[in-house]
């Protein structure tokens, strides 16, 4: 297939604007299909086209299928980039991209179908060779068949949402005694999140770091990945700073992992980029899930290999071979990424409104990815990203010292913001040290009230 002409983004926010920048650079048009909400958003003042495609809530605009492919047909686009978030790990919407004659930039429906299931996905891995988390074969339907499995895990365990996302739909049970009402309360959770209380068993890490290996496959059979990264600073089980590489792997820990993803995303025929997520512990790793699109925490990836991953998304969508292979692929230093959210930084309760006033940071080594100006407003009906600075630096020392200096010239100003979160985090001798679990920043949060 030649390259795209013209590409519909699916998306909003900063990635809307992620998006529209890697097209634009590649000669592709851009067409951003946005709610009313976002009318004024900057990706639809930069982008070539807008679409208004609903009202606010995302299930009458960014969720709205119908919309969505109406306005690639009144636009003509030859693809659909569905971002990160809202459809972009939805099968059926895939599906239908492909069947009214758009490309999809992401992989194939089955495996998003596959992946987004997270007990066949664990099958699925399995049967590639990857270690998973010691926990059920497939679904646990009874409190009874949890009981009989945990006793044969050993507690603790996690109740896990077969659907789940967003750290949403786990429940830990430290024993025999608690292993009902977490069972009960995952099951009504994930009912409630995603319409399908479905759930399994894992043993329960205690003291693990989340570790993520970033892979691409071409519909060639080259497959490549760009080393890992460490998402360890975690609340509720969400992502807050990620960095790149790991502090806790050596050289031949990383060599080996990379090969492993690669061997196993070889094997599953996928195609696109892809993130495997791992959780260590012990010098073990245990695979847990795969998320079959982009990942917030791209850039990390991007500062370190110097490798634009949506233009190389983008550009095996349209079926181009890769043209390159692992050797090809270096890394260069350490980088950070904090996640901004429009929230109290101590409440976490979002914080909407009309931003007053926006200074971003530079110079070398930071990259902001965001799309604020003066005078915008955050909506109250959508996630609360609203930047993220990222710093690069010849060793973890320099990057945490420019990503100090970056954090102390970011100004944002009319809504509260976690800004003040990340420049505390940062500062802390043991997350300086690369010291840290998943559970670090939780109970670093207990300890400031
Ligand atoms: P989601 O899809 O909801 O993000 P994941 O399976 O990716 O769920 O897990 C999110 C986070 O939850 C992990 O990064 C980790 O912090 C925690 N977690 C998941 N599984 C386990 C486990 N078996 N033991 C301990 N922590 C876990």
């Amino acid at each position: 297939m030649a390259g795209f002409r013209k590409v519909l983004i699916a998306n909003r926010g900063e990635i809307a604007l992620r998006i529209h920048r890697a097209c634009r650079e590649m000669g592709i048009s851009t067409v951003v299909a946005h709610s009313t909400a976002d009318s004024d958003a900057m990706a639809v003042r930069l982008a070539d086209e807008s679409v208004c495609i609903g009202p606010p809530p995302p299930r009458d605009s960014y969720l709205n299928i119908p919309a969505i492919l109406s306005a690639a047909a009144i636009t003509g686009v030859d693809a659909i980039h569905p971002g990160i978030g809202f459809l972009a790990e939805n099968a059926r919407f895939a599906e239908m991209v492909e069947e009214h004659g758009f490309a999809f930039i992401g992989p194939s429906p089955e495996h998003i179908r596959i992946m987004g299931d997270k007990v066949a996905a664990r099958t699925a891995m399995l049967a590639v060779g990857l270690p998973c988390v010691p926990g059920s074969d497939g679904t646990v339907d009874t409190v009874e068949q949890a009981a009989d499995l945990a006793a044969a895990i050993g507690y603790p365990v996690l109740v896990k949402a077969a659907a789940g996302g967003g750290g949403k739909g786990m429940k830990v049970a430290d024993d025999a005694d608690h292993l009902a009402s977490a069972f009960s309360l995952a099951r009504s959770e994930a009912s409630a999140a995603f319409g399908d209380n479905t759930v399994y068993l894992e043993k329960y890490l205690e003291a693990p770091r989340h570790i993520e290996v970033q892979i691409l496959a071409d519909t060639h059979g080259t497959v490549v990945h760009f080393g890992e990264r460490d998402c360890s600073l975690q609340r509720r089980h969400q992502k807050v700073i990620e960095e790149a590489p790991s502090p806790a792997l050596t050289e031949a820990q990383r060599r080996d992992l990379g090969a492993l993803a690669v061997d196993s995303v070889r094997r599953l025929g996928y195609r696109g980029v892809g993130t495997l997520e791992f959780l260590y512990q012990d010098g073990a790793f245990y695979f847990i899930e795969m998320n079959t699109r982009l990942q917030v925490e791209h850039p990390v990836t991007e500062m370190l290999t110097g490798i634009d991953l949506v233009r190389e998304q983008v550009r095996v969508a349209t079926g181009e071979p890769l043209g390159y292979g692992q050797d090809a692929i270096g890394f260069y230093g350490h980088a950070i990424e904090c996640r901004i959210n429009a929230e109290d930084p101590r409440t976490f309760t979002p914080s909407p409104g009309r931003i007053d006033s926006y200074h971003a940071p530079g110079g070398l080594g930071v990259r902001v990815d965001s799309a604020l100006y003066d005078g915008c407003r955050i909506p109250p009906f959508y996630d609360s990203l609203i930047a993220k600075v990222i710093t690069h630096g010849t060793s973890r020392t320099d990057c945490l010292l420019r990503l100090r200096r970056a954090l102390e010239e970011l100004v944002i100003e009319g809504v509260s913001t976690t800004l003040p979160l990340h420049v505390d985090v940062i500062r802390e001798p043991e997350f300086a040290a690369g010291d840290y679990t998943i559970h670090w920043l939780e109970s670093w949060l207990e300890r400031q009230d």
